[in-house]
């Protein structure tokens, strides 16, 4: 089933990403009013309402991730005021569909919300396949900014090889980098050799050293105090895992060691394509839900 021509979406709340997000719906040809966004300057074509009104007039609402802060209060950077979740916003979204990241975030903030009306763009795999690139693109624009040699010929390693492993060690490789991959499942590591790496099993890390940049995107606690101590010495880290991340932070400091938590990245480093990788995620979720 196709999304019906007489669709109207609200995009209510957010930053940068979900103001590209509704522009780029808007550019598809459908009736857009964003809400919660009176500190910017805007694209003429989107109208621009209170979040409540914005609701009002659309029949599918898109929400950020996460969708709220601080209990039932939305998350809205660019809005002047606090936009709250209350009764008029909840009567303006009542019946419609709500794309949203971090669902349960928002149905335990916001209880009386309808949860299988409540949909999670952020457990889509191709948002997370395609969020990988422009991750991986910004922690490349990190290093580029922090290192002092150039990528090219530096000698990198990669911890994890899911998708943003992946598409790192592909980018890093591009780029003439001496690229070392470890992964902890065999078909990995074979993988890893296959593409021209240096394949290390992520148990082992501490009897490795001599790099110049790391990035990490285990989200688990790998680069402890010892592993710090053994591998990362004269190395920038980088740490893309999301919180609590898989850097001891505190030690990097003791040991003079440069490490960065490096998060958000798409939003921050690619808003264009994060938002529309957003809007291609929602338009594939309603073309699959027939309700
Ligand atoms: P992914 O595809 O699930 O890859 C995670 C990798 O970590 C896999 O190789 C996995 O190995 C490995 N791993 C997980 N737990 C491990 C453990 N305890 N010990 C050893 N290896 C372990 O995830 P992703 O999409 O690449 O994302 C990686 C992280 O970045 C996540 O935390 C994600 O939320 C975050 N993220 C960050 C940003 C940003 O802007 N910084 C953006 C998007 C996502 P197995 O396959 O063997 O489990």
């Amino acid at each position: 089933m196709s999304i019906s021509k007489y669709s109207t979406f609200a995009v209510i709340g957010g930053d940068k990403r979900q103001l590209y997000t509704a522009k780029s719906i808007a550019d598809d040809g459908y009736c857009v009013t964003i809400g919660g966004f009176d500190s910017v300057s805007l694209n003429n074509s989107l109208k621009n309402e209170d979040a409540a009104t914005a609701a009002l007039n659309s029949s599918i609402i898109i929400l950020p991730l996460p969708a709220v802060k601080n209990g039932n209060i939305l998350n809205a950077p660019f809005s002047d005021e606090f936009i709250y979740f209350d009764d008029r916003l909840i009567n303006a979204v009542a019946g419609k569909k709500i794309f949203c990241g971090m669902k349960n975030k928002l149905l335990s903030a916001v209880p009386a919300l309808d949860k299988d009306l409540v949909y999670d763009y952020l457990e889509r795999e191709e948002l997370a396949v395609q969020n990988a690139v422009a991750t991986a693109e910004g922690a490349l624009e990190i290093a580029m900014r922090q290192y002092d040699g150039t990528v090219n010929h530096s000698r990198c390693l990669v911890c994890g090889y899911g998708r943003i492993g992946k598409v790192l060690s592909q980018m890093l490789k591009g780029l003439g980098a001496d690229v070392t991959v470890s992964a902890r499942k065999k078909s990995d590591l074979a993988w890893i050799s296959l593409s021209g790496y240096r394949a290390i099993h992520t148990d082992d890390l501490k009897e490795y050293s001599g790099f110049d940049l790391i990035f990490n995107t285990i989200p688990s606690m790998i680069f402890d105090s010892v592993v710090l101590a053994h591998t990362a010495v004269d190395a920038i880290v980088i740490d893309l895992a999301s919180l609590p991340g898989g850097v001891d932070f505190a030690a990097a400091r003791r040991l003079g060691i440069t490490a960065f938590q490096a998060l958000s990245l798409p939003g921050k480093a690619a808003p264009k394509t994060a938002g529309e990788i957003i809007k291609n995620t929602i338009y594939n979720m309603l073309e699959e839900d027939n309700r």
